[in-house]
């Protein structure tokens, strides 16, 4: 492999984020190809045995199995890092393998972790089901409460979790304040960026110290493949994160990796492009429900938070209908273009009821406590010609009677 600029941080490091996301961490072999090779390899081959001796004993650079390295996963790796400000990146099969890692490599029975109330499902499993049957324990808070971390913190207190915007109640965390707060009180903070991507959002200007992905999500785009990431300081990501993916294995495969490769590519245009669009439909919709929650417009209880520290209000927002469950799944019913589907981050249109679907593994005591009501859906706007996706939920909202 020939390394290129896009490998060099002397140079990258200069370079404009729309640059990075093209050319970041791109590397070529001897056939000098333009686009980014997919090296579909489990293994690598030894010019004598001495050498592969050498490389496992860390003496010799190269690859050994690609559970641990692989050209392709590594180009994803850099281009991630540099797209996020951050010194490393470490790829993951998916976003949940990303969370379970950046969790449990750092984590051990006794310790304490403060997470956030509303979150993806899955984040939810793993603070209140999975991480108590090794003896961490959790405090759930409000996560729009920053005097609530501070309440929360016990000595044994290593992790803050959270997400901003959080999926799918849209609550945003005050980044400055709890990564902060974090940091004075030597507590790791890990947020999830799904929702923001690092085009609108870059949480570690505010401070946080490890930023967690599903890049299946906005980085793919296009709802293909699933993908995971976690940004770090190399210390951590080399020493504490790497010691535990290796050994588990939540590896992302070459193929994947390719895929988000070039997803990345469009990130910034389709992120800019699918928040207009989504502003638009918000005030569509603000006119037709009782009630919406989209950070970009000013309706969103923390608008003037959420425009502080994102550059626009994201693909995603959240409506809610009086009828409840029989009037949300009357309104998904009658949807022509916008397609029933509970993944995000795709360039159509998808809408979905988080309370039977993304979030029915809850129970109903902690959906409400969260805010998902029987009344709410959740909308990720993509690239289609707005005033469709617009004359789409006019027809379904007047279907259910709205
Ligand atoms: C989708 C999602 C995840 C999980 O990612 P997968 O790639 O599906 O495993 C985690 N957090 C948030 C906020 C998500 O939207």
């Amino acid at each position: 492999m020939k390394k290129l600029a896009g490998q060099d941080r002397t140079i990258t490091a200069k370079w404009r984020p729309a640059t990075q996301a093209i050319r970041g961490g791109t590397a070529r072999s001897h056939y000098g190809e333009t686009s980014e090779a997919i090296f579909l390899t489990s293994g690598y081959a030894y010019d004598c045995a001495a050498d592969a001796a050498a490389r496992f004993a860390g003496e010799q650079q190269g690859m050994t199995y690609s559970r641990l390295q692989n050209p392709t996963v590594e180009m994803l790796e850099e281009r991630i890092a540099l797209m996020e400000g951050a010194e490393a990146c470490r790829a993951m099969a998916s976003g949940m393998a990303a969370m379970t890692a950046a969790l449990l490599c750092q984590l051990s029975q006794g310790d304490h972790l403060v997470a956030g109330r509303a979150a993806f499902g899955s984040c939810r499993w793993l603070t209140d089901t999975l991480l108590p049957r090794f003896g961490i324990e959790a405090t759930i808070v409000d996560a729009r409460d920053d005097a609530a971390w501070a309440r929360a913190i016990r000595p044994n207190t290593k992790v803050f979790f959270f997400e901003t915007p959080a999926n799918p109640t849209m609550d945003i965390v005050d980044l400055a304040a709890v990564c902060g707060l974090a940091r004075d009180r030597g507590i790791t903070s890990i947020v999830d960026n799904a929702f923001a991507t690092p085009v609108l959002q870059r949480p570690m200007d505010y401070g946080a110290d490890i930023v967690a992905y599903s890049a299946t999500k906005m980085m793919d785009g296009q709802g293909r493949v699933l993908a995971g990431a976690v940004c770090g300081r190399a210390k951590f990501i080399n020493e504490t994160l790497l010691a535990f993916t290796r050994n588990t294995g939540p590896t992302l495969s070459a193929f994947n990796a390719w895929v988000v490769l070039k997803g990345l590519e469009t990130l910034d245009l389709r992120i800019r492009r699918q928040s207009e669009n989504a502003l638009a439909v918000a005030r569509f919709l603000a006119t037709r429900v009782p009630r919406l929650l989209y950070p970009g417009h000013e309706s969103h209880p923390q608008h003037a938070l959420a425009m502080r520290q994102m550059a626009a209000g994201g693909t995603i927002l959240s409506l809610f209908v009086d009828g409840g469950r029989p009037q949300a799944h009357a309104l998904l019913d009658a949807l022509e273009l916008v397609d029933i589907s509970n993944n995000i981050g795709d360039s159509r249109s998808l809408m979905t009821h988080p309370a039977s679907t993304t979030h029915a593994g809850l129970s109903a005591e902690v959906r409400a406590e969260m805010g998902v009501e029987e009344g709410m859906l959740r909308l990720n706007v993509g690239l289609e010609d707005p005033a469709d996706v617009i004359e789409d939920l006019d027809r379904a909202l007047k279907a259910a009677r709205l």
